[in-house]
């Protein structure tokens, strides 16, 4: 029985492993044993997991990761693949779930529709089962009641797994976790909490509240106590409900051809687009930040009197304002802003 509250339906964490390689290893087999990695820039973006037993991790340098494993096969990232690959991933979610909320380009956070553990965990694993069959990648997932909770279980379902955090685990996480382990919380917050004796998150209960008040500041003092209390965020926004959707882009990449700007512009425009259209959505505006060497920063805005979603609309309004960028061009961010759905539109006067 239930003391009058309605149990929230879980929440799962759903974070494709080691995405980038994995998309790579689609068509290199015989690579999937050996230690590899992808390459953006002169960094690794992913290192599949024989690679990450040598110590090779996201974010490190090529060069360090050859120093570390001689062997590491370097492949650049296939940006369009990679795109296209994270965009069926969210076909599937989106498919199978009603609220998803998307967390990166590979990763989301899912209201399972069940406040049943078992029944939240075989959803999990069917999602698991049909995102390798269709797509060919594996995912890992985590069921919590919050998302720290989810989040904290993907992490232990990795990789190729699936973690349940049960009403008495979660119990015991929130006294026995290391602040540091704690997704959010910056590691200068993690050492001045260290001085005064919180090192785990149970460790709060023994200090005065303006202590950690003092030490922290309100807002994150806050924030750590409905962590503490399991009292934190536990609320999925999808994509429908957002007002703004944005992708980034760059010209060059390590050991790539580079795009022009103009290319680099409708790719990134077709991207925003694409999402908007899956989630029934369309824009009244549309702003491409625009980035040259030595840190120029210049803004292009447009708006459409009738929202839309389409490519091409966006596409014929902001390219020829591509003659204002700044040069050398290395990057834009495109923004679709004023989201919402075709219902909600005001027809346009005449
Ligand atoms: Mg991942």
């Amino acid at each position: 029985m239930y003391d009058g509250v309605v149990a929230r339906s879980l929440l799962l964490h759903v974070d494709a492993d080691s995405f980038f390689a994995s998309v790579v290893l689609r068509r290199r087999p015989e690579l999937v044993h050996r230690p590899m990695a992808v390459v953006a820039h002169v960094f690794i973006a992913s290192a599949n997991y024989p690679a990450r037993a040598f110590g090779v991790r996201g974010g490190m340098l090529a060069q360090e990761a050859l120093a570390l494993c001689g062997e590491l096969q370097l492949i650049d990232v296939p940006r369009e693949e990679v795109e296209q690959v994270s965009d069926q991933l969210f076909d599937i979610f989106g498919e199978d779930f009603a609220a998803v909320e998307p967390g990166s380009m590979e990763e989301a956070f899912i209201d399972s529709g069940t406040s049943d553990p078992d029944l939240a965990a075989a959803l999990g694993q069917q999602l698991r089962a049909r995102v390798k069959r269709e797509l060919g990648i594996s995912v890992s997932v985590g069921v919590g009641r919050t998302k720290l909770m989810a989040k904290l279980a993907s992490r232990t379902a990795k990789p190729d797994g699936l973690h349940v955090i049960s009403p008495v685990d979660e119990a015991q996480l929130r006294i026995s976790i290391p602040i540091d382990d704690v997704w959010g919380i910056g590691g200068k917050t993690v050492e001045k909490l260290r001085l005064i004796g919180v090192i785990r998150l149970g460790d709060l209960d023994s200090r005065p509240r303006e202590e950690v008040q003092r030490v922290c500041g309100t807002t994150m003092a806050r924030k750590l106590w409905r962590i503490r209390e399991g009292t934190d965020d536990a609320v999925i926004h999808s994509v429908e409900s957002r007002t703004s959707l944005t992708t980034e882009g760059t010209i060059s990449g390590y050991n790539r051809r580079d795009w022009n700007p103009a290319e680099l512009m409708q790719a990134c425009i077709a991207r925003v687009c694409r999402r908007a259209e899956r989630a029934g959505l369309v824009a009244t505006g549309l702003a491409v930040a625009l980035r040259a060497e030595g840190g120029e920063q210049v803004v292009l805005k447009h708006g459409l009197a009738d929202a839309s979603a389409s490519v091409d609309a966006w596409t014929a309004a902001l390219l020829p304002q591509l003659v204002d960028a700044p040069k050398p061009l290395v990057g834009l961010r495109v923004t679709l802003t004023g989201l919402t759905t075709p219902d909600r539109v005001q027809p346009a006067l005449f």
